[in-house]
């Protein structure tokens, strides 16, 4: 691209999408202005300073360790988070979690996370593990999937595309969402499985149950077919020194980055750089009403109002030493003595920041990170979450500590409490949502053929983003780069 040829584009938003996207055209050559609300780029992507207030003894020390606040880890089922990470030259920090897994609470037992499961459903309903969970009638019931008809079919989802709690409560039983499926859907995707659309959750599922003729056989083949090694992975130095680099690279490129600068009407870009390309990356309803003038689209995606509430904790227990819960917990909804909904046991989870830990404050120390809000509750219900106060959340993490560690910690063990919000965490994992988001996508393309062709010359807009590409950084980065090398092929 000449300089008198370099195209023009805008970018709205400064998280993983839109600093993928802006990349992505800055070292192509485009001339890029990336427009960010807030007063960092990262989006959910975010440091949390440890010790940040230096209020404890002990851990003033600590000013040195930042972990990531928001998103921690990246799914390796395809090598698209991976490749960026290579092409940023950050490939040897890729670090992989403990293989201890997580464990599962239920009201009557705390357990290993059954170890054949892809969402908690077990690609083995008769294994050991997956017994000692369920009880042997409740896994005979998942059993009959393996010889039970398939009655789901290619033309029923093309309909309506089904959640992921009906297909596995018809396949396996109703015990088998409850318990196995609806602690991670609810832990890792802040959703109930039937508020999931079930391509939304793993978007091969489907079809390989349609062609093994069985979900437990689907979840078996999916885990062979896996690359070797840990589903997820994360860096050194946390997820956020990802966004940081991609921040850096940006820069350097050449590209604009104006922090604290909300987009409110599009006509603001036109005055400044007059884009031919218009990126929204911002979140569903801001990008949607940005839109909204230029498009017809008659049911915009719809948002889901709810997010959650991180509590981490530094804590000086030698008695977590073992890893008494693995890499954390996932609890399940119905298990009332805990208001926590998951909780990760940060330095037992990833290798770096327990050795960060050890060498900065000395043995025993442990990080533990605790989320409260699931998408289900009643707002009036006065269940612990978004709109709880620090001091509440605290208080609530220091009493669930105890039974999600299977260890007495007590209050004068926890060196250091920090509160994280995340008002929006999954809006875009429902079936109506997907729906709507691809309608969207459908009357950009609409938008941009009419701005090629119209006399006015009016900037061809494009989105990006969780909420239209699904919620995780292996699907929000590769459909980020591919939208950058369509307005690349277009310029
Ligand atoms: C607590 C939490 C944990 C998560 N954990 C994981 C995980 O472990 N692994 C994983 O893969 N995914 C995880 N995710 C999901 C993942 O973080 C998101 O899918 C991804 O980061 C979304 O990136 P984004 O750029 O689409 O949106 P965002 O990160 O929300 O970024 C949007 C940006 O746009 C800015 N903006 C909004 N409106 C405007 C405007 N009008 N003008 C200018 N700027 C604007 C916002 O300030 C924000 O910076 C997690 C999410 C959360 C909240």
């Amino acid at each position: 691209m000449t300089s008198s040829s370099r195209s023009r584009v805008a970018v709205v938003g400064g998280g993983a999408a839109g600093l993928s996207v802006a990349w992505e055209l800055a070292r192509a050559g485009a001339e890029v202005q990336l427009y960010e609300a807030s007063d960092r780029t990262g989006g959910a992507v975010a440091p949390l300073q440890l010790g940040a207030g230096n209020q404890l003894d002990g851990v003033s020390q600590l000013s040195a360790l930042s972990v990531d606040a928001g998103a921690e880890a990246f799914a390796t089922r395809s090598s698209a988070v991976a490749d960026l990470i290579g092409d940023l030259g950050l490939a040897e920090r890729i670090v992989s979690p403990n293989p201890a897994g997580a464990w599962l609470q239920l009201p009557h037992l705390a357990a290993p996370l059954p170890a054949t499961g892809v969402l908690g459903i077990p690609g083995d309903p008769q294994a050991e593990d997956v017994v000692a969970v369920l009880g042997a009638e409740v896994a005979a019931r998942a059993a009959e999937d393996l010889s039970a008809p398939m009655t789901w079919t290619a033309e029923r989802a093309s309909e309506r595309p089904p959640s992921l709690g009906e297909v596995v409560r018809d396949r396996m039983g109703e015990a088998v969402v409850e318990q196995l499926v609806s602690p991670i859907t609810s832990g890792v995707h802040s959703a109930a499985p039937d508020d999931l659309a079930i391509s939304a959750a793993h978007p091969r599922l489907y079809q390989t149950m349609l062609r093994a003729g069985s979900l437990a056989r689907a979840v078996a083949d999916l885990k062979a077919a896996a690359p070797a090694g840990s589903a997820v992975q994360s860096l050194r130095g946390g997820m956020h020194t990802l966004t940081a680099e991609l921040d850096a690279q940006l820069r350097q490129a050449g590209a604009s980055i104006r922090l604290n600068t909300e987009v409110q009407d599009l006509r603001q870009l036109h005055a400044e750089q007059r884009p031919e390309h218009i990126v929204l990356a911002a979140d569903l309803e801001r990008a949607a009403a940005l839109a909204s003038p230029y498009l017809q689209v008659t049911d915009p995606p719809t948002g889901v109002p709810s997010g959650v509430a991180l509590v981490t904790m530094l804590v000086r227990a030698p008695e977590l030493d073992q890893f008494p819960r693995g890499t954390g917990m996932l609890v399940a909804p119905s298990v009332a003595h805990i208001g926590a909904k998951s909780m990760t046991h940060v330095s037992a989870k990833w290798a770096w920041v327990g050795e960060a830990l050890h060498q900065q404050l000395g043995p025993g120390h442990h990080l533990l990170r605790l989320s409260y809000g699931r998408v289900t509750d009643d707002p009036d219900s006065g269940a612990l979450g978004l709109n709880s106060s620090d001091a509440q959340l605290v208080r609530a993490a220091a009493a669930d500590l105890p039974a999600l560690t299977g260890v007495d910690v007590e209050a004068g063990q926890i060196l250091d409490a920090a509160v994280v919000r995340w008002p929006r965490v999954l809006p875009g994992a429902s079936a109506e949502h997907r729906h709507r988001a691809e309608q969207f996508r459908r009357a950009l393309a609409s938008q941009r053929s009419a701005s090629v062709s119209g006399s006015d010359h009016q900037p061809q807009l494009w989105a990006v983003g969780g909420w239209l590409a699904g919620t995780g950084l292996a699907q929000v980065i590769p459909d980020a780069r591919a939208t950058a090398r369509a307005i690349l092929a277009n310029a």
